[in-house]
């Protein structure tokens, strides 16, 4: 992956930890890694943008998925700190009725559980759109969770520019202000990373998808 996103002339990329419908991760090859790191000092690849599986649902209703994502992020987490300093993505679920107050609760739970001080990867909360009964479509949702996380100083956000729109901050007509309000209620210093879609069509609702695009460490 790292030789594709060298061949497209970026110097940084995004990718799954394993099939973004689930399942079991490959094992990993410590020869892999070594070459990878070296590949990457070589090529002045930055930092990373590792997505979890869509099939993670920290605050779903039935014990059993809960707990799938719980160890599929605990699993990541073990792996991606193979490859120290790099983030972590994922989609923070949806509360299936039990109400938002619920899922955040469910979703700080999963991040207390998982998140270590010794990590070395930062995991990024996504902006989602808040179709159905998902979480974090507005600020305030992921400012809750990251209020109730013991170890913050390991979260940061993901701003998907799809989501944060389909949540209807108008960051087409008033992006200072979206900014603007994002760092009052969550602090630009979290913003790790930006999922940038770019539309064709001036006032298109259905943009076209190029990867992801990291922003800075935090
Ligand atoms: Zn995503």
């Amino acid at each position: 992956m790292g030789k594709e996103a060298v061949t497209l002339g970026a110097d940084v990329f995004a990718f799954f930890t394993r099939n973004p419908r689930g399942g079991r991760a490959k094992a990993l090859d410590p020869a892999d890694i070594e070459a990878f790191l070296t590949f990457q000092q070589e090529h002045g690849i930055g930092t990373l943008v590792a997505h979890a599986p869509y099939t993670m649902n920290a605050c779903a209703a039935k014990e059993n998925l809960r707990i799938f994502a719980r160890e599929t992020m605990a699993d990541d987490l073990k792996r991606l700190d193979q490859l120290p300093g790099n983030l972590y993505n994922f989609h923070l679920g949806s509360h299936v009725k039990q109400g938002v107050e619920t899922g955040i609760e469910l979703i700080a739970q999963q991040l207390n559980e998982v998140l270590r001080p010794e990590q070395k990867t930062t995991v990024l909360l996504e902006t989602m759109a808040g179709k159905g009964t998902e979480v974090g479509r507005g600020f305030e949702e992921l400012r809750a969770i990251i209020d109730r996380v013991g170890h913050a100083e390991r979260l940061g956000i993901c701003l998907d520019t799809y989501h944060v729109w389909d949540a209807d901050y108008d960051i087409r007509g008033h992006l200072d202000e979206v900014l603007t309000d994002f760092d009052r209620v969550i602090g630009l210093s979290r913003l790790c990373a930006i999922r940038l879609f770019v539309s064709c069509r001036s006032s298109s609702r259905r943009p076209m998808m190029p990867p992801a695009m990291p922003a800075k460490s935090p």
